[in-house]
Order: structure tokens, then C-alpha cells, then sequence
């Protein structure tokens, strides 16, 4: 199996759609590899203490999984005065963390907004994280995440990471260069912009392009590397260990040999999502099956299956990021999309995960785009498009790609129209990108889902925790001494619709903080028994 350390193909800027998704998928072997947790143990069955003999080892804090979520509950174990133990799977630190492009969700006035003149607001920040997280956010979560975004960004600066002061402004899917500051959602949109004044707070580590996520987990791992903290690379955990409904430890694959570790204070399982886990996936989010799985090998839900084994309620498991990219290049914002029948759907200038949210809710998920020649000069970067048609007049447009009569041209009267006095009444695209399309001959690009194209997917769904990470049941009852973070929760992310890239590796790196601390609280509050 390939091991998942800090990676990112220097070339991706150079690759296209299918090329990128190669890039980010593995091997049908690496997958089953990496579902092979063994034959002889279930993930949802806990072990007994009293059925083990001898613990191999013993900790505080034990921390499962080292990626963004797993470093950050490790640092502040240790922190907090807990002796602290990581078991990771892989040969090396990163995780899918490691693979991302590594913007983090941050605001309020971090001193990177402040230093490229942008003003933000602690109440901004949570109006909008409030409406992108919809009905079914987090509302404890929220206010926490928003209330210490500063600490946690100042926090993050302690541990080495380092922001270059730089904003990038134009629409893309990360900034391209060495800048570490964005618009990385839906904050212009019409909605959010009168919940919240707009303001970027896409805070990515200074790296080149796609590099975020790597040099942050460089970093992560640089500071653990500075502490006592014991780190196994190569360690499965198959199992939780359990005594009198209390999580005390777990069974590990280590070095050919299952182990039983012994956790004082806490277990943190900081294991990823499950997208890599194909039933899971078909069974909780059969949505997100429709595209393509990307992250680390290792995103099969083993520690969502561990809770749950424990009795932990497992909430938002349908929900996922998956996306189309129609950008960068300002000019494709300037497309109208367009579904079967003919009509527009949204707001073009949305982030790519609102548009895909919209894209697959249309009649067969079939979706198009009119482009004039001005604006389609070369394909999109992303997307593999194939042109469907090509037409002198709308209505030739209409008619040999098989429309109803009367439909697209309608839509592309009125659009037009509109875009003439810099409006668009129906979704609201900012008058910046708004642009009559007038300038024959016109196309149809397909986007639909089943012509191919790129849509990448992984999960948002997880165990549900408290705001410090103490995994709960469905009656609302924590579980003694089980604590998880990052993907193997239900965090701040909780639609593609609401998404904005940084809502991931934001909320892992501070609930995973959260976590630890709460796991090595527990320690010195919790009398341990043998
Ligand atoms: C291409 C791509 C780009 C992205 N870009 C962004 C972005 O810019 N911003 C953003 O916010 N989000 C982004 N995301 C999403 C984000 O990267 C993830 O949601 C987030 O990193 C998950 O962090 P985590 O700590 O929960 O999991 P991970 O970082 O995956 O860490 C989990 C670790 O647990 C280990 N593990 C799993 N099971 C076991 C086990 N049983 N025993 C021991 N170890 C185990 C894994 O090997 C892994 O190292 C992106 C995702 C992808 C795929």
C-alpha cells in the first residue's frame, strides 16, 4: 500500500480534470488494502478489558490517526500535561490533510485579514458560518469555532505555521501563487452578503498552490517532532477496549502483532471520513457515490465503525463535498447554465460545491452551458467539457441541441436583458460578472453528470461530539473516555451547498485541538482504575 506522508504532484497546475482526479485517487488494491483492517476483528465490536491479558503499552492520551485532527488533539495533550501516544496507520504524518490544498476557514480580525486591510467581525464571521452551515449546523460548534478563530489562528502561528500577507482576489479554486488570503465561499453571494459583510477568510499556510495542506502537516509535524509525544507509524487500530461502558485503550496491528494499548485518560480517534469506504458510502451518502472519491487511502470510516460500535450516533452521514468547477477564469462565470428544460438554476459566480449541489439536483443531473465567443477563448481549466453544439442564433442553439421551443432563447432573452443594466433579478450574479452574451457563435458545454467530467466527492458526515470532542449517543449522553475530531465527526461542514473550502481543515485542526485538551482534562479529574 502506498504510504500517504506530506505529497503533492509539483505539476498539478499542469494536468486537466481526469489527470487531476488520477493524481488524487489510488488503486483499486491500495483501497482494498486499506479496508482490510483485519479478518478477525469488527470495528464495531469493542473488546472487552477483561478479556486482555497483558497491555503492550500505556498512555494518557491516545490519539488514532495523525492527520490535521490527530496532530492538533496531540499538541494540546500535550500541552496539558498528558503523556500522549499517536498510532497512524500510514508509514508517515499527513493523512488527507496532507493532500489538501489547506485553506482554513479563519476570521473575526486575524492579524492576516488586518494585514491586508480587510476588517472582519467575530459576529460577521458566525452570521455567515451560521447560514453556510444551514438547518442542521452546529450552533455550540459554531460560536466556539468563531469565538477563538484568533486564538486558534495565533495558535497555529505558534506551532510554525507561517501566513504570507498577501490576498489574492481573483475567482479560483486556491490561490495560485505564495498568497495566503481568499474568498474561499459564498460570502459575496446575495443572501450571505446582507447576513455578513463580505470579507475573505480563506487563510491557507504560505505554500505554493495545491501545497497548503502539505506544508501545514509539515509543520503539524515539525511541532510534534519537538515534544515527547510517541508517534507509530505502521499501527492499525482495529478495535476500541472497553470496561463498564468506559473506552480504556485499543487493539492495535502493530509489527505482525495485534496489540492491546492501554489509554489512562482518553481515546481520540482522529481517523478521517469514509469516502474511500464504497458500502458505507452507498449506504449513507449515495449521493456522493455518483462521483469520485479523493483523499488518503485510509478515509474508510474506521473510526466512525469504532464509535458507533460504542453506541455513538453517527449524524450527517448523506452529506459530502462534491463539486463541478466551471473556473478559474472569471469569463466561464460569465456562462449561463442552463438544465433540460432550458432555464437557468443559479447564481454562476457561486463556489463550485454550491454548484454542483444545484447541478445534481437538476432532471438527470444533465446541466449545460451557454458561452458566446467572447468569453469561451479555451476550455475550462478543470473540467473535461465536451462542446454539445454550436449555433449562429440562440434558436439554432436550441434547436439542434433538441430544446423546446422557446426555452433557451427565452432564458437567454431575458438573461441578456438583464445584463444590459448590470442585473440579474432571478439569482442575483454579481454585477462583475455579468455580461450579455452576444457574441456568435455561440455553444453548449456539458457539464452533466454523466458526461464524464470531474466531480470530486469526499464526506462531511461523522460521529456527533460535543464541542470538546466527547463522542455522544443518541440520547444525547457522552461516552466515558471517547473523544473524536476532524472527518470522523460531524463538524462544521455540513452541506455542499453552505461549503467553503477551509470549513474542513479549519474545524479539524481546532476541534482536534479541542479534543486532546478535553482527553487529558479528563486524566486529572477521572480517578483510573486497573
Ligand atoms: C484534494 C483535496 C483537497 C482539499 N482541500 C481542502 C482545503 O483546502 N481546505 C479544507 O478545509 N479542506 C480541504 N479538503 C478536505 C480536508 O482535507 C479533510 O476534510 C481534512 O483534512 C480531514 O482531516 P482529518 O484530520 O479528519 O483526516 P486525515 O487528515 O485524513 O487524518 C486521518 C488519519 O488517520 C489515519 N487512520 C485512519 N484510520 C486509521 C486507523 N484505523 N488506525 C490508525 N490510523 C488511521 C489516516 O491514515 C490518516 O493519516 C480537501 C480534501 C481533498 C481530498
Amino acid at each position: 500500500m502506498k504510504t500517504n506522508g506530506p505529497y503533492w504532484p509539483q505539476f498539478l497546475p499542469n494536468l486537466q480534470g481526469s489527470d487531476v482526479a488520477y493524481a488524487l485517487s489510488y488503486s483499486e488494491q491500495d483501497k482494498k488494502s486499506a479496508l482490510n483492517m483485519s479478518n478477525q476483528y469488527d470495528p464495531c465490536q469493542p473488546v472487552d478489558a477483561a478479556d486482555i491479558d497483558a497491555w503492550h503499552a500505556e498512555t494518557d492520551v491516545l490519539v488514532v490517526g495523525f492527520g490535521g485532527a490527530g496532530a492538533c488533539a496531540a499538541l494540546e495533550a500535550h500541552y496539558a500535561g498528558a503523556d500522549v501516544t499517536i498510532l497512524e496507520v500510514a508509514s508517515g504524518s499527513g493523512g488527507t490533510t496532507a493532500l489538501a490544498g489547506g485553506m482554513m476557514y479563519l476570521g473575526g480580525g486575524t492579524p492576516l485579514q488586518q494585514a491586508c486591510g480587510f476588517e472582519d467581525s467575530v459576529e460577521d464571521m458566525e452570521a455567515y458560518v451560521t447560514l453556510a452551515s444551514g438547518p442542521g449546523g452546529d450552533r455550540a460548534k459554531i460560536h466556539g469555532y468563531c469565538h477563538n478563530s484568533i486564538d486558534h489562528y495565533n495558535w497555529l502561528v505558534e506551532q510554525g505555521v507561517v501566513f504570507n500577507p498577501e490576498f489574492y482576489g481573483e475567482k479560483h479554486t486556491n490561490t495560485p501563487q505564495y498568497q495566503s488570503l481568499a474568498f474561499t465561499g459564498n460570502e459575496k453571494g446575495y443572501l450571505e452578503a446582507q447576513a455578513a459583510r463580505p470579507t475573505p477568510r480563506g487563510h491557507k499556510a504560505k505554500a505554493f498552490w495545491e501545497e497548503g495542506g502539505s506544508v501545514l502537516m509539515a509543520t503539524l509535524t515539525a511541532a510534534i517532532d519537538n515534544t515527547p509525544v510517541s508517534v507509530h507509524y505502521d499501527s492499525r487500530v482495529l478495535a476500541l477496549v472497553c470496561s463498564a461502558g468506559a473506552v480504556v485503550g485499543v487493539l492495535c496491528r502493530q509489527e505482525g502483532e495485534i496489540r492491546a494499548l492501554r489509554a489512562r485518560s482518553g481515546v481520540v480517534l482522529c481517523c478521517g471520513g469514509f469516502i474511500m469506504n464504497e458500502e458505507m458510502v452507498s449506504l449513507y451518502a449515495p449521493r456522493l457515490a455518483q462521483g469520485m472519491a479523493i483523499g488518503s487511502p485510509n478515509d474508510t470510516g474506521s473510526g466512525i465503525l469504532m464509535g458507533m460500535g460504542m453506541g455513538g450516533a453517527a449524524i450527517n452521514m448523506d452529506e459530502g463535498f462534491i463539486s463541478v468547477v466551471w473556473y478559474p477564469s472569471g469569463e466561464f462565470c460569465k456562462g449561463v447554465f442552463i438544465n433540460q428544460q432550458g432555464q437557468r438554476f443559479f447564481n454562476e459566480d457561486c463556489y463550485h460545491a454550491r454548484g454542483a449541489h444545484h447541478c445534481l439536483n437538476q432532471t438527470q443531473s444533465k446541466v449545460y452551458m451557454v458561452v458566446d465567443s467572447a468569453i469561451y477563448t479555451e476550455p475550462p481549466l478543470y473540467a473535461d467539457v465536451s462542446v454539445v453544439e454550436v449555433g449562429e442564433t440562440f434558436e439554432e442553439l436550441e434547436h439542434d441541441a433538441g430544446f423546446a421551443q422557446g426555452t433557451l432563447t427565452h432564458t437567454m432573452e431575458t438573461y441578456n436583458r438583464f445584463a444590459a443594466q448590470g442585473e440579474d433579478p432571478l439569482f442575483h450574479k454579481n454585477p462583475e460578472f455579468l455580461q450579455v452574451l452576444d457574441k456568435p457563435p455561440y455553444a453548449l458545454l456539458d457539464f452533466s453528470l454523466d458526461s464524464g467530467i470531474y466531480y470530486p466527492a469526499f464526506t462531511f458526515g461523522g460521529l456527533d461530539t460535543t464541542v470538546d470532542g466527547e463522542v455522544l449517543r443518541a440520547s444525547g449522553k457522552s461516552i466515558p473516555g471517547l473523544y473524536a475530531a476532524g472527518r470522523t465527526t460531524a463538524g462544521l461542514p455540513r452541506s455542499a451547498e453552505g461549503y467553503a473550502s477551509g470549513m474542513s481543515i479549519g474545524d479539524v485542526t481546532y476541534f482536534g485541538r479541542r479534543a486532546g485538551g478535553a482527553a487529558a482534562a479528563r486524566g486529572r479529574t477521572t480517578p483510573t482504575s486497573d
